[in-house]
């Protein structure tokens, strides 16, 4: 019943558009034009989230779906010398992920130039330590693809401190299901959300409550619902990933319910409720505990909002490196999304 083709169309479009968190501009215009097409009310607050909102039967007790659409990325922290880019990380970045990547460097007057991302000792033929050098930010930088071998010459380009830097996603899909990217948390759950907000609308689904589906910015940096969450919202559902692991219990394959995280438990009885939806609706689900991530449902209860929160996702696969998840997982979610969403 749902159209996977529309889900993937999403999906891919979204990868497809960088967006390290500070520099969301570009994606937020996707999914303003995708939003103008099924004709779905919204408005933009000042931080830049998307708020789009469904009406239902009842206006004062409102639910709330959040996505956050920023990623982790890189900024331009100096100009070298030699011509080469010193980088600072946004968000979690494990810089061991990005070595060797192609990247590409966004000026603030909107030039964009290519290049790599290198150790500073990147060939085994020359640096006895090339293997052994820590792969931290200091020690990493882009090589740009311009004929450049000075610091002048570089900023001739328009290249200076501040540059946004975004990875290349490197976006696979393969026939039998698995989606293979950088950036699935949180594009996965974007895609979901946008989907979930065609899929009511052009079903005339009549939902009981009043519904909101937010596209956050910042999450990566700590702060993206941390404002923007319509006041009337009783419920904040997070659709953000799963941790699949060693030791772990989400999965590809399911939706994962997060039970705690390292802001601590989320809401006990809408935990039971979501559930109960998955059971009776025979939807694949895992509940999972994550030991290092917080979510946008953590950072609207930490800036004062008084909500029941709940985190629920697809299982992404090596998270915050180049991720892999299964539309399995992502089917799961968005059922669950629907379900909850037409939940008296
Ligand atoms: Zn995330």
């Amino acid at each position: 019943m749902y159209n996977i083709k529309k889900i993937n169309y999403y999906l891919n479009n979204i990868l497809s558009i960088a967006s390290p968190s500070g520099y969301t501009n570009e994606i937020a215009d996707y999914i303003k034009e995708e939003l103008h097409l099924i004709n779905a009310y919204y408005y933009t607050t000042n931080k830049g989230s998307i708020v789009v909102t469904i009406k239902g039967e009842n206006s004062e007790n409102e639910r709330t779906f959040s996505a956050h659409i920023d990623t982790l990325g890189a900024m331009v922290k100096e100009i070298k010398a030699s011509g080469a880019l010193g980088i600072v990380p946004i968000g979690g970045l494990d810089m061991n992920t990005v070595e060797g990547e192609n990247c590409s460097i966004v000026t603030l007057f909107d030039k964009t130039y290519s290049g790599t991302i290198q150790t500073i000792k990147p060939s085994v033929h020359i640096y006895s330590d090339a293997r052994t050098l820590k792969r931290e930010a200091e020690n990493m930088e882009i090589i740009i693809d311009e004929i450049v071998n000075s610091k002048a010459q570089v900023e001739a380009l328009g290249i200076s401190v501040g540059d946004f830097v975004c990875f290349d996603p490197k976006t696979r899909f393969t026939e039998n299901g698995f989606v293979k990217s950088r950036h699935l948390d949180n594009k996965a759950g974007a895609a979901i959300l946008m989907y979930a907000i065609k899929y009511i609308i052009e079903n005339n689904i009549a939902l009981p409550y009043d519904t909101n589906f937010v596209f956050t910015t910042y999450e990566e940096v700590g702060h993206g619902a941390a404002s923007g969450i319509p006041e009337n919202t009783k419920e904040l559902i997070a659709i953000d990933m799963g941790a699949p692991g060693k030791g772990q219990n989400s999965s590809e394959y399911s939706v994962c319910i997060c039970a705690k995280d390292s802001s601590g438990p989320y809401d006990y009885n809408l935990r039971k409720r979501l559930t109960e939806i998955c059971i009776n609706n025979h939807i694949s689900y895992k509940t999972d505990i994550y030991p290092n991530y917080s979510s946008d449902a953590s950072a609207a209860l930490k800036a004062g909002y008084d909500v029941k929160t709940a985190l629920i996702g697809s299982g992404i696969y090596a998270s915050h490196g180049y991720e892999r998840t299964h539309m399995d997982g992502i089917l799961s979610t968005l059922d669950l999304v629907i379900k909850y969403s037409c939940e008296k």
